[in-house]
């Protein structure tokens, strides 16, 4: 799905739109205050990173919403540089660790 995510410039919210021509961009408009002075934001869905490059922007002190723990792959990586942040070498185990953290278990188990 071509969804695209804007910035407006002059209420500084954020909207996603479906995009289904290219063409139609000139023709959105702030779903709030109607300004079609917009600012693309690179979408989320659009983005393919590496695995490397999702661990260095993660700032696992920041909270996550609930969203974000839907995605079993965030929970994977939150648990792998937590492990490297806490300074703990759990060599093959981490894994394990980071597979259960896939099911929801991690954060029973380790934010007690
Ligand atoms: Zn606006």
């Amino acid at each position: 799905m071509p969804i695209y995510e804007y910035r407006c410039h002059r209420c500084q919210k954020e909207f996603s739109h479906l995009l289904l021509n290219l063409r139609e961009e000139r023709n959105i408009k702030c779903k709030y205050c109607g300004s079609k002075t917009l600012r693309k934001l690179i979408s989320s869905f659009s983005v393919h990173q590496t695995e490397a490059s999702r661990l260095a922007n993660f700032d696992t002190s920041k909270p996550r919403g609930d969203d974000f723990y839907r995605d079993s792959r965030n929970i994977g990586l939150w648990a792998k540089k937590r492990m490297k942040e806490m300074g703990v070498d759990l060599g093959p185990k981490l894994d394990e660790i980071v597979e259960r953290g896939r099911t929801g278990k991690i954060l029973e188990d380790y934010e007690k």
